[in-house]
């Protein structure tokens, strides 16, 4: 039975070294590849066999990767079928843990292979040097702790999954009580807050014990690969070539330069259109001239067809990709029951193809959503042609340079959902978010950067550093009667326990979108070019070669924000 929403799809390469009928969920059909790709390693007579042993190697792991990415798509758009979930869970429980040893056998023959040095250059130059990355930082002693890492995880999801609160005789998750945040009556804004902050206090130690366990598990990690601290590891580890931890500090102090006097500014006209005398973080999401929420549509074929006119008005070439996305049904984009929740692209690595998954449910978000996921599916098109599966995909800088883009880029044209007013309150509201988010970004970044070069801190001094960054970054809003609240609001941050130091790539990312954004102001189609030119090189050169053929930079200096801050600046004195 298929569970999948797209049937079959076109071959782009036809395979020459896995099986046609090769079943991947199957090991014992697998370990024989690898077998054979160890032996043919020993067998390269020439450069031109080495070259060919690369493909039928990304060949294998594309063919693997694209199974697992079927079953987790599978699963995700029918949590409530119990052979998804099997087969989604019997490839990452059987399969995945018993490719990984086997993948960093093969990285290591290769690295050691005596005609390595003769491939072409600069051709194999980001590849050995992920490669190299790769087999450095493997332990064998580390792969029960990451486990336990993983475990400790989800025992973070589960108890964040879990939490509820009885608001108005009904039993309401967390995430439904949001909505409430929107609602102008402000003293039911503040009554559903209050008690949603007042649940999570009450799971503050368990956070603050997985945390604790987490922090001990990482410090290991690091010390067993050689590492100094976790900071330095974790830097290695994402791949960080191109920036360093100090690099970062001086983002933090950059956007605390130039970003913080806007997040003031706009919080101080917030204050005077609710006539409020302080402004309390439950006023933060609402509309501050109370208008009801923005409806871009009401069914989901009307957000397609208006996303497809988007496209059509930006470019010929991705109007085409995304019209290839619909016939193929590349796309689950309804909410309905039974569906995971949130929104994400995913590559069929092997078809080469890109599916979309989220939940619209006709605001204002999903339009956004549709237009930043698009951007990854058209990243995921434009290296298509790409044979080595290691650089059809880019570095996360710049994969979300892709999608953060189309936002700013695809919102020009939001006629096609709104009349000319609340096209421009959309945009608006966009920008706003733009610029709010990146103190955020730095408090979120500076914090574990402040916990993993202090290790054997204790709990108070964290969160001492905490309220240190919140003075930093906060802005103007009055939490008085609430300072236990704000002590502990990185308890919700779910990178801090999940994906430690990913976060501020979003802010890295954000900046070579607003550059494209720029160009596009001064020259559209110039602008356009540009950006397909730096996706389809996909990771195939280093990430300021990728920003450069986007015509952007990868800098994060005051200086460079500057010009960006007073483009947003000008572009809402327009919209008002
Ligand atoms: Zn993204």
């Amino acid at each position: 039975m298929n569970l999948l929403p797209f049937g079959r799809l076109p071959v782009y390469s036809p395979r020459r070294f896995v099986p046609v009928d090769a079943d991947l969920g199957n090991w014992d059909q697998i370990d024989p590849l690898f077998d054979r790709l160890e032996l043919e390693a020993a067998r390269c007579g020439g450069v031109g066999d080495l070259e060919k042993w690369l493909l039928d190697w990304s060949e294998v792991s594309a063919a693997l990767e694209e199974d697992g990415a079927r079953r987790y798509i599978a699963m995700t758009c029918q949590t409530d079928n119990a052979d998804a979930e099997r087969a989604y869970l019997q490839f990452v429980e059987q399969i995945e843990p018993r490719v990984k040893p086997r993948q960093f056998k093969l990285a290591q023959l290769y690295l050691e292979h005596p005609l390595r040095s003769q491939l072409p250059q600069p051709r194999y130059e980001v590849f050995n040097r992920n490669t190299r990355v790769q087999v450095e930082l493997f332990r064998q002693e580390n792969v029960p702790l990451e486990t336990e890492q993983a475990k400790k995880g989800q025992e973070y999801q589960k108890l964040c999954g879990a939490m509820t609160v009885q608001f108005r005789g009904e039993e309401k998750t967390l995430a439904q009580m949001a909505r409430y945040l929107e609602e102008p009556d402000r003293a039911l804004r503040q009554e559903a807050w209050e008690l949603v902050a007042r649940r999570r206090l009450q799971d503050a130690e368990k956070m603050e014990e997985i945390f604790d366990a987490l922090v001990a598990l990482r410090e290991t990690i690091a010390k067993n690969a050689g590492f100094k601290n976790y900071l330095e590891y974790a830097f290695r580890a994402r791949g960080r070539f191109d920036y360093s931890p100090s690099d970062c500090l001086r983002f933090h102090d950059a956007v605390e330069k130039e970003i913080m006097p806007v997040l003031r500014d706009l919080q101080a006209e917030r204050r005077s259109q609710l006539n409020v005398v302080t402004l309390r973080p439950w006023d933060l999401a609402v509309d501050p001239l109370n208008r009801p929420p923005l409806r871009p549509f009401e069914r989901v074929e009307q957000m397609v067809a208006g996303t497809q006119k988007i496209f059509d008005s930006l470019n010929g070439e991705l109007a085409r990709n995304f019209q290839q996305m619909q016939d193929l049904r590349l796309l689950d984009l309804a909410n309905r029951k039974g569906k995971a929740p949130g929104g994400y692209q995913s590559t069929l690595a092997e078809s080469r193809l890109p599916f979309i998954f989220m939940n619209a449910v006709g605001v204002q978000r999903d339009v956004e959503t549709i237009l930043h996921e698009a951007g990854h599916a058209f990243h995921a098109l434009a290296t298509r042609s790409e044979d080595l599966l290691a650089y059809r995909e880019a570095p996360i800088e710049f994969c979300e340079v892709a999608s953060m883009s189309m936002e700013l880029l695809g919102n020009e044209y939001l006629e096609t959902f709104y009349p000319v007013p609340e096209a421009n309150r959309a945009r608006r509201d966009h920008l706003e978010g733009i610029i709010e988010f990146f103190p955020w970004m730095a408090t979120v970044d500076a914090f574990q950067h402040w916990i993993y070069t202090h290790s054997g801190h204790t709990r108070a001094e964290r969160t001492a550093a905490w309220v240190a960054l919140m003075d930093r970054f906060g802005g103007d809003v009055d939490w008085s009667g609430f300072e236990g609240v704000r002590s502990n609001l990185w308890h919700r941050q779910l990178h801090i326990f999940l994906h430690p130091f990913y976060y501020v790539e979003y802010g890295i990312a954000q900046l070579g979108a607003l550059q494209i954004w720029a160009n596009s102001k001064a020259n559209q189609a110039k602008a356009m070019q540009d950006y397909k030119r730096g996706l389809a090189l996909g990771g195939s050169r280093p990430l300021p070669e990728l920003f450069a053929a986007a015509n952007c930079r990868l800098d994060f200096s005051a200086g460079a924000i500057r010009p960006l801050v007073d483009l947003v600046r000008a572009e809402w004195a327009k919209l008002n």
